[in-house]
């Protein structure tokens, strides 16, 4: 019998992650891979924010903090939804975690009852799908076609809802597509929302900044009548190209954030305190660097989305935002290529042209890999050459 308990079996690695430590196996053995998989800035966490940790390190805060966040933070954090996004939350309505991640982790796990249904929009972000199989509830996956702009309609979230459905997840823009709703659109899916009162919403912001051509970004908590039964969840990672800080944060009903602060009790406790120290002025500090940051990440988005579109076999979105775009490989697939499915696309992709790539399938649609074009030009440049190669060396 194995050691390994039934809940863990229900759940996978993340791909993503699997596909980066492939490319740096790879890379330790001597090959020119391209890692194209990774969901990072390629941007250093700016200075101002390194000195404040510096500075958070010769104060003293080196200890335990609360649980659920420092009261500076959490300041930071209350002023930060009034200035962006016009939300008013009070400081019991705001929690600080190990990274956004952790902050879903704890929200599923405080509110999910075995059975729930948590409606997943794909393609998805790996870990929504695997969080939920943890907490003992129900992946309802819709798939969201590129016809849609990978997007629910208000018509398919109508269908997915039961009895059952206790959350829906809104991520926007997106990982793995980059689509952004629109405030039309938002305001469409509210519409249904507002009619099933018991159904919460979980809008994961993270990507709120990296959007591009002058786009509106609007989140949902924004609908007045969702406000109360919204956890609008955000953080430091993406925006302030802080990965390894790990620090995320929502806002949303005091009821949710309290029971996350009890998991983050019994589990992590706070998050570091020189982190959170470093995610303050983050908030409280300069922003200009983020639309500069912003239009490098442009300028690579029409680089990659033109290119793809000239090479036979491939077609690929324009997105409104994030770092990813989501192309079609539906074309190669089939006998003549022996490429069954998007799985084979990117595993033969990186044997013979060692560029990496995360497969469709593993955000929940079939026929598409992801590229994260967060990398440098120089390296966008290559990898779209040995892509050509690969995709134009088969007759089809
Ligand atoms: N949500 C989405 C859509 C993401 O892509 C990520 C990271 O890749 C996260 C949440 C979590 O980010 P972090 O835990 O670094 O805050």
């Amino acid at each position: 019998m194995s050691i390994v308990s039934n809940s863990l079996k229900r759940i996978k690695p993340s791909p993503t992650m699997a596909v980066t430590s492939k490319a740096r196996e790879m890379r330790a053995a001597g090959k020119d891979v391209i890692g194209l998989g990774a969901g990072e800035p390629d941007f250093d966490t700016p200075d101002n924010i390194k000195e404040a940790a510096i500075e958070a390190i010769k104060r003293g805060d080196t200890k335990y903090t609360a649980v659920d966040g420092t009261p500076n933070l959490k300041k930071a954090i209350q002023s930060k939804f009034l200035r962006e996004n016009g939300l008013s939350y009070g400081l019991d309505q705001i929690t600080v975690g190990t990274g956004g991640k952790q902050v879903l982790y704890n929200t599923f796990m405080a509110t999910i009852n075995k059975g729930d249904e948590v409606i997943i929009p794909a393609p998805y972000w790996v870990s929504y799908p695997d969080i939920i199989l943890l907490a003992g509830g129900k992946p309802k996956i819709v798939k969201c076609g590129e016809n849609d702009n990978f997007k629910i309609t208000p018509e398919k979230l109508s269908r997915a809802i039961t009895k059952k459905t206790k959350w829906i997840i809104l991520n926007s823009p997106s990982n793995p597509t980059g689509s952004a709703y629109t405030k039309k659109e938002i305001i469409g899916l509210s519409k249904v929302l507002l009619k099933h009162k018991k159904i919460y919403i979980l809008s994961d912001d993270i990507y709120e900044h990296i959007i591009y051509d002058n786009f509106n970004f609007f989140t949902i908590a924004q609908i007045k009548g969702l406000k109360d039964r919204t956890l609008t969840m955000n953080g430091v990672s993406k925006s302030y190209s802080m990965t390894g800080w790990r620090i995320g944060y929502a806002a949303g009903p005091k009821d949710i954030i309290k029971a996350i602060a009890k998991i983050q009790s019994q589990s992590t406790s706070n998050p570091t305190s020189i982190s959170q120290a470093a995610a303050v002025e983050a908030l409280n500090g300069k922003q200009d660097f983020i639309k500069e940051r912003a239009n490098s990440f442009k300028e690579r988005r029409d680089f990659v989305v033109d290119n793809l579109n000239n090479i036979n076999g491939l077609s690929c979105l324009r997105p409104e935002g994030a770092f990813y775009v989501f192309p079609s490989c539906k074309k190669l697939l089939g006998k003549k290529t022996k490429l069954k499915n998007d799985k084979d696309f990117v595993e033969r992709l990186l044997e013979k042209s060692e560029v990496a790539v995360v497969p469709g399938s593993a955000f929940g649609l079939d026929g598409y890999f992801r590229i994260s074009y967060a990398t440098s030009m120089k390296n966008l440049e290559k990898a779209i050459g040995r892509i050509k190669t690969f995709c134009e060396s088969f007759n089809y």
